[in-house]
């Protein structure tokens, strides 16, 4: 069942990392994210479910998958989904079907841009999950930076700046904190943060184990 694929991932013994990016709206995790997808190809991209508009530069299937209240209201009776929140006056939900097409894919994880809500029901079922903040360096600068996207209208800038404050409080619930101040800095903090985490011992434990019974780590 589908549903298990979490409950294998706290189980299993193996390398599949589950990365959580987080922030407020604006902060430039979308732009950070794009950045570790270009660099780290076998991460997959979690697309997640949204009852949102798609925005002029967004496909169906790629940046989300849009879908009507209705249809979403189903997928969460039928258990599809891994996580839901309502955020911003939308739906968004992360499905188990785009996690264990990750696995099946043989991708060496999975990234998760979702919010704070979410990442806390991803840490409550796996807690080996990882979880990044990205922070923006100042409130003005994220009034800059939502107002410079061109994407949103006033309102909506207004709504996911009161949001931010909310959002901010709930920092404690990550592992990891980037500024994203000067954006090479913040990007080469994000890619320490994947490197350091898929060298964990706990993600490494059958190449020390393939050592010691082999004569050598198999890598593959
Ligand atoms: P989010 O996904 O967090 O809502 P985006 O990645 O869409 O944020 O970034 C919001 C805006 O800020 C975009 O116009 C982006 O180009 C810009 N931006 C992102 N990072 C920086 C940075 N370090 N310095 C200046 N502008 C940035
Ligand atoms: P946007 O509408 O700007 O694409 O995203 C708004 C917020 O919703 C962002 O903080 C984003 O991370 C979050 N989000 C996107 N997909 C999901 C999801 O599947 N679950 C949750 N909980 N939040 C999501």
């Amino acid at each position: 069942m589908s549903h298990d694929v979490l409950g294998e991932l706290r189980a299993g013994a193996d390398d599949f990392l589950l990365l959580i990016i987080s922030s407020p709206s604006g902060a430039g995790k979308t732009t950070l994210c794009n950045r570790l997808r270009t660099e780290f190809p076998a991460l997959a991209f979690s697309v997640s479910h949204t009852t949102r508009t798609p925005r002029s530069n967004e496909q169906d299937g790629r940046e989300y998958h849009f879908v009507d209240v209705t249809r979403f209201r189903r997928l969460v009776a039928e258990g599809s989904f891994a996580e839901w929140a309502e955020v911003h006056g939308n739906f968004y939900g992360t499905s188990f079907v785009e996690i264990e097409r990750a696995r099946q894919a043989n991708a060496s994880g999975i990234l998760f841009d979702i919010d704070y809500q979410g990442a806390r029901q991803i840490r409550a079922k796996v807690p080996e999950a990882v979880a990044v903040f990205i922070l923006p360096p100042s409130m003005d600068e994220l009034e800059r930076r939502l107002r410079g996207r061109a994407t949103d209208d006033d309102a909506t800038v207004h709504k996911r700046l009161s949001k931010a404050q909310k959002e901010i409080e709930n920092y404690a619930l990550f592992d990891y904190l980037v500024v994203n101040d000067d954006l090479d800095r913040a990007y080469d903090r994000l890619r320490s943060v994947v490197l350091a985490e898929s060298a964990r011992r706990q993600r490494k434990a059958l190449l020390a184990e393939g050592l010691l019974r082999h004569g050598r780590v198999s890598i593959g």
